[in-house]
């Protein structure tokens, strides 16, 4: 831990910022939390600025930068806060395209600052020993199952409807980023069809097929409209039994019996590896959940569905 700790501003007041963020740099003994950067948001007893440029000439003493807006501005913000000779840490997905993460890789690595490209899915407990349970094993059949209520998870959010937002994405990219880090080949997307509803520009349903040069039938189901009980599974048939990752990544069984169950302390770990980094001058930046899902914009058949109607923002 450096002697002093890194002064990081939250920038994008909202609901990942104030549930996960927070607490999570509030948790770690590396970071103080010395400003906010929000239009609207803030947080009482915190410097807070509505205008990155403004904070960045202001603070010098800010070292770095967790950028919490929707993936659609965060290029932006990135760059400039990159050109200031600040370290960045993005939400997920990491940009709204792949050329501009990779604009920004470039740009961190010519800046000599860290840039984080978080996946907080990968941080949940049970995915490493998934990831270990699975190497050395004949995989033939994965199937992941993403269903939620949007009305639950994203009341009143706009810009997961709108171009670049994602739609039901948004949360499958974060099964993507589990599966992409535990399965034990490369996956190649062979089809998609994504169902979007006839007033918005993005999907609420999408079902996707893999191939892989093992041969494993792999697809993946994501559905925004379930509701009742929630769906965050990746179901794996072996050659020594089926493996259940559970939960988003908090509980593995095998045939049924249970390895491992634990809360969630994701964002505990994304901090403690952002600390990493930070002491190590290093970046991480994987691009492989977002390419799968813009493969999957690229090559998915697209149907019209029902209008989609919000519940207010609450
Ligand atoms: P959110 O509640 O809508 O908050 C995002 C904040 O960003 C807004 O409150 C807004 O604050 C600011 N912002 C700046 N430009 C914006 C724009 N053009 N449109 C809308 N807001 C803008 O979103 P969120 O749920 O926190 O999600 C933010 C990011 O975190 C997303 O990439 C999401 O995938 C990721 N994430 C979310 C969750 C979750 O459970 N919600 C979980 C994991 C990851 P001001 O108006 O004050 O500027």
């Amino acid at each position: 831990m450096p002697s002093e700790p890194h002064r990081i501003a939250i920038v994008g007041v909202g609901k990942i910022a104030r549930d996960q963020h927070r607490p999570s740099i509030a948790g770690n003994p590396a970071f103080t939390l010395a400003a906010t950067v929000s239009r609207h948001g803030f947080f009482d007893g915190v410097p807070a600025y509505t205008d990155l440029d403004a904070m960045l000439v202001a603070r010098p003493d800010v070292t770095a930068v967790a950028l919490c807006t929707p993936p659609q501005v965060r290029h932006a913000l990135a760059a400039r806060a990159i050109a200031a000779g600040r370290h960045v840490l993005l939400e997920k997905p990491p940009g709204a395209t792949l050329s501009e993460v990779e604009d920004l890789t470039h740009r961190a690595a010519t800046a000599g600052v860290t840039l984080f490209a978080t996946w907080h899915s990968r941080f949940a407990p049970a995915v490493p020993r998934a990831a270990a349970w699975l190497a050395g094993r004949t995989v033939r059949r994965v199937a992941v199952t993403w269903k939620e209520d949007v009305r639950r998870w994203h009341p009143g959010q706009e810009w997961i409807w709108q171009a670049g937002g994602l739609g039901v994405f948004d949360p499958g990219i974060n099964a993507l980023s589990i599966l992409t880090a535990i399965a034990p080949f490369p996956l190649r997307l062979e089809s998609a069809v994504l169902e979007v509803p006839e007033n918005r520009e993005t999907p609420i349903a999408a079902r996707l097929a893999f191939a892989s040069e093992t041969g494993a039938d792999i697809t993946a189901d994501f559905d925004w409209r379930r509701e009742g009980t929630q769906i965050w599974d990746i179901r794996a048939e072996t050659d020594a039994g089926v493996m259940l990752l559970r939960d988003g990544g908090r509980r593995l069984e095998v045939d049924g019996a249970v390895l491992l169950d634990e809360p969630d302390a994701e964002y505990a770990g994304i901090y403690a590896r952002f600390a990493a980094l930070l002491a190590g001058g290093r970046s991480d930046v994987d691009l492989a959940p977002l390419r799968l899902v813009a493969d999957a914009f690229m090559i998915g058949r697209r149907t019209t569905v029902a209008p989609f109607v919000d519940t207010p923002a609450p």
